[in-house]
């Protein structure tokens, strides 16, 4: 990664004096996984597609970022999406209902995110539907998706902490250490 890519990175990293972090690890300034139990922006980020059935156009949710460095600077935002919840929670479908409940999606241009049946896959799943007619927008198919992403829109949500042990995937994230240098 280069300098500058690393500047604009989505993880950003402190830098702090070592006398200062230091006094501060002695002194409980030192945090680890401060996302657990934290209320933060949350951003979607969708890109547009083409209905299968229908060829018409409809917004698919690819990206769930916790935006942690909004609440407390300096420390690494979280980014899931729709699987993250859908595989890793027993109730990720209700927990992503309750998070970005199908009519503000719909004004979004985006379909409901609930469980559909998967022929392809054999089992049925959390899934992106069209905004138009609710089809399947398969899991597999957002492989070629990715290159235009857009934030579509922004929530607030809780952060539970019994997540952050069953989203293994993310937890090079969600488990950072943090320097609390507030006050
Ligand atoms: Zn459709």
């Amino acid at each position: 990664m280069s300098a500058k890519e690393q500047e604009n990175s989505s993880c950003p990293s402190q830098s702090i004096e070592l006398s200062r972090f230091v006094e501060g690890a002695l002194t409980g300034k030192l945090r680890v996984a401060l996302i657990l139990g934290l209320t933060t922006p949350v951003d979607v980020f969708t890109e547009t597609a083409r209905c299968w059935k229908r060829v018409e156009e409809t917004r698919l949710v690819l990206g769930i970022t916790f935006a942690v460095s909004r609440v407390l600077p300096g420390c690494a935002d979280v980014e899931l999406d729709l699987h993250s919840f859908g595989d890793c929670l027993e109730d990720g479908v209700g927990v992503v209902a309750r998070m970005l409940p199908a009519a503000l999606l719909k004004r979004h241009g985006i379909g409901e995110l609930r469980r559909r049946h998967s022929r392809a896959e054999g089992r049925s799943y959390l899934s992106n539907g069209c905004v138009h007619c609710d089809a399947l927008q398969g899991r597999f198919f957002e492989h070629e998706l990715g290159y235009e992403l857009a934030k579509t829109l922004e929530v607030e949500a809780r952060f539970e902490p019994e997540w952050g042990p069953l989203m293994e995937h993310a937890h090079n994230d969600i488990y950072r250490w943090w320097f609390d240098e507030r006050g």
